[in-house]
């Protein structure tokens, strides 16, 4: 190996970034520290975070009352396996979770990431369905076009067909129900034949499906689309028609960014099953959970295999405990509906002129999640080279150019954001 070569050089030619050829990798800029929302690049260059590092950097970056958790809880111990061990960060977080969570989740199973919790989800929903019914062939899922669920094989499976990763993965990936993404728009008239496919759906599988997974109301990376309420209110009905099991994947939409704590508030609907993650710790470190009910987890413990099959190495990690717990005190000390209803008002103010563009389809905004789509879809390479010699950080895919800034963003800098992002599009 050549020692001299220039560092971003091997970067290059060694190290994988997430969705990037090896061969022809995008560019890729070195950050050398952040703070609050703003990233600081190792030539200098500050930029306005547009992303908190997708979804989860909630308060900013080197968070003070944060920073102090992790180190506390550093000295103490960073990690003890939870097999036979219980400690007060796993304890104290999930009595403040479940303080904040939908009525009626009772159980938590602390997981790795994202995807994991997806896939543990997945895994109580079967367990749970044979459990209840005896039948074994209550083993599949339906979920809705344009999902985004992770990047594991299960998760993988439940994202959108085409958008997501399944043309790579062909015939591997197990087979799922997908109905049309919902069309009608979060705070529009509803429509009730939005709800058809979904209702043809479930009435003809019913008697093999363990249970639908979706985003509530904001579909994220698969085409972040907000949709209508009533939409869930129906489907949790339908499920419960059916015995069917109702996964709200809160991922990307918990901890306040559509301006209500979890986004299934906006619709009054409780899941059987809920996963977070990403801004549970703040952005610190990987950490994931599922929340279910009483009823769930005592009939998996009823079940024919007596417990949940599933126990990751770092389950419950002592450290990622303690921080997500800091988070959640500043999270609930803090006034988040005005501060999210803030950023929504000024997003919506300043994207709307994006909609006069020739280049641009659609403009939307909920809570902190601003999005502006374009017709054609935009060159991310050199759209970021832009964004960095215009002092601001944004990542878009597809035609979907958007922004969901840390919750300490100021007026200014969110200003400053938005209308960057407008000059940045074609006309
Ligand atoms: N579900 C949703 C809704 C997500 O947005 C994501 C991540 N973008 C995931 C699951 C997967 O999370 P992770 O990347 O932490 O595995």
């Amino acid at each position: 190996m050549n020692l001299n070569i220039n560092h971003d050089q091997w970067d290059r030619e060694h190290l994988w970034h997430p969705y990037t050829s090896t061969i022809n990798p995008l560019p890729c800029y070195k950050v050398d520290h952040a703070e609050k929302n703003y990233i600081y690049l190792s030539d200098g260059t500050r930029l306005i975070d547009g992303m908190s590092s997708w979804w989860c950097v909630i308060h900013g970056y080197n968070n003070k009352e944060i920073n102090e958790a992790a180190k506390a809880q550093i000295d103490r111990m960073s990690h003890v396996m939870f097999g036979g061990f219980t400690h007060q960060p796993a304890i104290d977080l999930g009595q403040e979770l479940l303080a904040v969570a939908p009525k009626g989740m009772h159980n938590i199973f602390y997981a790795d990431s994202g995807s994991v919790a997806v896939e543990v989800a997945m895994k109580m929903a079967v367990q749970y369905a044979i459990s209840k019914t005896g039948d074994h062939r209550r083993t599949d899922f339906a979920t809705i076009r344009s999902g985004y669920h992770g990047d594991t094989w299960n998760a993988m499976s439940v994202c959108d067909p085409v958008t997501g990763m399944h043309g790579a993965f062909g015939t591997a990936l197990p087979v799922r129900f997908f109905a049309q993404q919902p069309r009608c728009r979060f705070g529009s008239d509803w429509d009730q034949s939005d709800f058809e496919p979904m209702k043809r759906l479930i009435e003809e599988h019913s008697d093999t499906l363990a249970a639908v997974i979706l985003e509530p109301i904001v579909q994220g990376a698969g085409g972040m689309w907000f949709y209508h309420p009533e939409y869930l209110r129906q489907l949790r009905q339908l499920c419960d028609r059916h015995s069917i099991l109702l996964i709200f994947d809160e991922i990307a939409t918990g901890f306040w960014r559509t301006g209500k704590m979890w986004a299934t508030e906006h619709t009054g609907v409780i899941p059987d099953i809920m996963c977070i993650g990403k801004g549970l710790t703040a952005g610190y470190m990987t950490m994931s959970a599922v929340l279910t009910t009483r009823e769930v987890a005592d009939t998996i413990s009823n079940g024919e295999a007596g417990v949940l099959m599933h126990g990751p190495t770092f389950m419950a990690n002592p450290l990622a405990c303690a921080v997500a717990l800091a988070s959640l005190r500043l999270l609930n000390s803090t006034d988040m509906k005005a501060k999210v209803a803030n950023m929504e008002t000024i997003m919506k103010r300043e994207l709307a002129p994006a909609a006069k563009k020739e280049s641009v389809a659609d403009v939307r905004v909920l809570g902190s999640i601003g999005v502006v789509q374009t017709v054609k879809p935009v060159n991310v390479g050199e759209f970021q080279r832009q964004c960095v010699d215009r002092g601001v950080w944004i990542r878009p895919f597809g035609t979907n150019v958007y922004i969901m800034p840390p919750y300490v963003t100021s007026d200014e800098d969110l200003v400053y954001l938005c209308r960057q992002l407008i000059e940045m599009l074609p006309k």
